[in-house]
């Protein structure tokens, strides 16, 4: 470390305006037939995966950010799987551990994301910043990404875009010299327009298998035999089968629990215990004009079933499963001292 020569590189997606994306496009269109498929590559890799990446959450981001963010990084893992087993190539086994500010998170990291209210320069979008130690090729960590939300007015797909990206660049990739691949925009193209899906392409994929190989600084081309193209969502495959289950999986369990907003997890019980206590009154009623707690129970129960029938509509299983085992004991206990109650009553005029 003493000894090494620490350099710092930044690197940015611009924001290209549509108007001359349609002028560059017919350029791509001749190019296509004969031109070769270009990537550089970085100075530095990592020698270790799982990377620990944090979403800092600041006042210009949002939990649907982090949400995009983790799609960027679940792209990533997708691409590369789809990737290995199409070409049969030996690349980096890219998994991650997603962390978020004042959610889970823990100490040290190695990739860390957070978000910017304006553009940084010259309509720069996203910003990842790097240094790397050159003996070893190591990146110092933690690399910081920065992206902008434009006052938290961007949508998902931009944040999901961005990062993506970004996320390129951290995992050691520069630019692409082609605009588009053949079925969609290249990833690691300096500029996009940033409206539409886009995933990393075959030519992302294969310069992480060379820089991975210690091809350090260079200019990489796409092999003839591998098709320039953009890497889709599908084909991993199902729990049960071989994938890795600390990739992907773990992660995507994780999110279920970590993404719901921490103050939201926290009031909802308490806003549930009014229609729990309504529903406990209701019971209690039936329980004293059916003299009878189970029957109470099941008048309730229909109506709760019912309420909730109509509550579905713009809601969720996940939430309504939660509703019914929050506000199903309150039914039981307010039937049984009904039903009590009145077969108390009862057994009092019957005996007096
Ligand atoms: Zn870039």
């Amino acid at each position: 470390m003493v000894f090494g020569i620490k350099r710092k590189s930044l690197c940015c997606i611009l924001f290209l305006a549509v108007i001359s994306m349609s002028v560059s496009l017919n350029i791509t269109f001749v190019e296509a037939a004969t031109a070769s498929y270009l990537i550089d590559l970085e100075d530095f890799r990592w020698n270790k995966f799982s990377l620990k990446v944090l979403v800092d959450m600041n006042e210009w981001s949002t939990y649907n950010y982090a949400t995009a963010v983790h799609g960027a990084l679940d792209s990533w893992v997708k691409g590369i799987w789809n990737y290995t087993r199409t070409y049969n190539n030996m690349t980096p086994t890219f998994n991650f551990l997603f962390y978020v500010s004042n959610v889970n998170s823990t100490g040290s990291y190695d990739i860390i994301i957070s978000f910017s209210q304006n553009e940084f320069s010259q309509n720069a979008v996203g910003l990842t910043s790097y240094r790397w130690e050159s003996k070893s090729h190591l990146p110092i960590t933690p690399i910081m990404i920065n992206i902008t939300t434009y006052s938290v007015t961007a949508d998902n797909l931009f944040i999901k875009n961005v990062a993506m990206h970004e996320l390129g660049h951290a995992l050691g990739l520069g630019h692409a010299y082609s605009q588009d691949t053949t079925n969609g925009p290249e990833l690691m193209y300096s500029t996009s327009t940033m409206k539409e899906a886009v995933y990393p392409s075959t030519l992302d994929v294969y310069g992480l298998t060379m820089l991975y190989n210690g091809l350090f600084s260079q200019t990489i081309q796409l092999p003839l035999k591998v098709p320039y193209v953009m890497l889709a969502e599908g084909n991993i495959p199902s729990q049960d089968q071989t994938f890795p289950k600390d990739i992907l999986y773990l992660i995507t369990n994780k999110l279920e629990v970590f993404f719901t907003n921490p103050q939201e997890a926290l009031y909802q019980p308490i806003i549930l215990l009014v229609p729990s206590m309504l529903l406990m009154i209701i019971a209690l009623i039936f329980g004293l004009l059916l003299r009878s707690g189970s029957k109470a129970t099941l008048a309730s129960i229909t109506i709760l079933i019912f309420a909730n029938y109509i509550a579905l509509i713009g809601s969720n299983l996940t939430s309504l499963g939660l509703i019914i085992i929050l506000l199903s004991p309150s039914i039981l206990i307010g039937a049984s001292i009904g039903g009590f109650i009145s077969y108390k009553i009862t057994r009092r005029s019957i005996d007096s």
